[in-house]
């Protein structure tokens, strides 16, 4: 879904307050009648005031009208619940201008956005519980057992999850980019100015990338984690020039002009390549119960990628999950694992999610291509590249401020 902030600078404080009560109401009711609206709104100019909003933002599509047998009402759209969150984001100054949409898969929408100083950061918009037509009938099925509106829940479950482990990752030295700041569906990151792997047509040492890899996936292990999607998307890589430096990088840093290396241009830039990692909602711990699976997939699709993309083979077999296992914790390093539940997420919202995420991948139409066991990646299309969403920048932050007080005034009366 596209994601177009047009219409954002049109809304009045009215149409932002009058969002909002829908968004309230849309945790208790599937669909919000129009009367629980104009009473959780209380605009001063009265229902008809409320009306006006209401089609206002139903004319952007941020809401929908349903009728149903029992009584009208609306529905929060994706469009609302984005909108919602950009404002948020803005009220708190992380957000100034939504510029180009960068990626695009089926679990969310990646944007390039900036703060009025003009920092450029990524915005990432998850889209779980998303119906899919060639998948109804499973969706029929899944969307009886949950609530409906649950993509909104999953959404923001993936959201939570994703920042919470970006936090700790970071705060543990991991290559990951820095969380910034969550907002019901969306994180904002800082954005790394590095491709993907997949992007990537060869490497000056296949090997020491392929090393780097593994032992990022033991690190992980040994902390209690598996990524869950190790695969060519979800790592980027930067290119660090080391400026009069020996390849060869010993733990020798004493010097800077090593004598054991006489063949070597010492003044010659040296370029390492340091793999960035991102994509956490699908993380799981090393105790889950399908551990050993997860874990040896991250480690095949490595392999696979460097193989094929690399003719790339390493001499060595595994790392094996056994062993990992063992090292879990090991040397008093802190798990992780726990880190997603010590932030208020439940063993509920964990296996909600979860299922939510099988649901997704074993979607044969995966756009990003992620985890697609069989698929040959014969020639590099390139499925990242998106040309159609681009306008250029969108402003949303001018207008922000102003609404914002009465929307958290709302927001605390959050007792309908
Ligand atoms: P999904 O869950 O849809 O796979 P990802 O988090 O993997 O989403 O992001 C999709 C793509 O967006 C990545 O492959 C990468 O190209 C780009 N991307 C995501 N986060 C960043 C970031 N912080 N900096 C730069 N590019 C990013
Ligand atoms: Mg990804």
């Amino acid at each position: 879904m596209k994601l177009d902030t047009r219409a954002m600078r049109y809304l009045t404080a009215e149409d932002w307050r009058v969002l909002t009560a829908v968004e309230i109401c849309s945790k208790n009711h599937e669909l919000v009648p129009t009367t629980l609206i104009e009473r959780t709104a209380r605009l001063k100019g009265g229902a008809s005031g409320v009306h006006k909003s209401i089609s206002a933002l139903a004319k952007v599509g941020l809401i929908s009208r349903m009728k149903e047998a029992k009584y009208d009402g609306y529905r929060l759209s994706y469009g609302g619940l984005d909108y919602l969150a950009l404002h948020t984001h803005a009220s708190r100054k992380q957000v100034y201008s939504v510029g180009t949409r960068v990626g695009v898969g089926k679990e969310s929408d990646i944007m390039i956005v900036a703060d009025d100083k003009g920092t450029q950061k990524i915005l990432k918009i998850h889209r779980l519980g998303r119906i899919s037509f060639r998948t109804v009938k499973t969706n029929r099925d899944y969307l009886k057992k949950h609530q409906s509106g649950s993509w909104m829940y999953l959404s923001r479950l993936a959201a939570i999850k994703e920042y919470a482990f970006m936090q700790a990752l970071r705060e543990e030295g991991f290559p990951v980019p820095e969380p910034i700041a969550q907002s019901r569906h969306t994180i904002v990151m800082s954005l790394i100015d590095a491709p993907p792997m997949r992007q990537i047509a060869s490497v000056p040492d296949p090997a020491a990338l392929y090393a780097e890899l593994i032992s990022l996936i033991l690190r992980l292990a040994k902390h209690g984690l598996i990524h869950g999607d190790f695969n060519e998307f979800n790592i980027l890589i930067r290119e660090d020039k080391i400026e009069n430096e020996s390849t060869n990088t010993n733990t020798d840093t004493a010097t800077d002009t090593p004598t054991d290396t006489p063949e070597k241009n010492q003044d010659a830039p040296s370029i390492t390549l340091t793999p960035i990692l991102i994509d956490f909602p699908q993380m799981v711990s090393m105790d889950h119960q399908n551990a050993e699976m997860y874990f040896d997939r991250d480690v095949e699709c490595v392999k696979r990628f460097f193989s094929r993309r690399f003719h790339f083979v390493s001499t060595e077999p595994g790392p094996f999950f056994k062993d990992a296992k063992k090292t879990v914790g090991r040397d008093g390093v802190r798990r992780l694992d726990a880190v997603v539940e010590a932030s208020g997420f439940t063993k509920k919202m964990a296996k909600d999610l979860e299922a939510a995420i099988r649901e997704q991948q074993a979607n044969p139409k995966n756009d990003t291509g992620d985890s697609d066991e069989e698929e040959d990646e014969s020639e590099d299309e390139d499925e990242d590249e998106d040309e159609d969403g681009d306008e250029g920048l969108q402003v949303i932050g001018d207008q922000i401020v102003s609404t914002e007080e009465g929307l958290e005034k709302l927001a605390i009366n959050d007792g309908t």
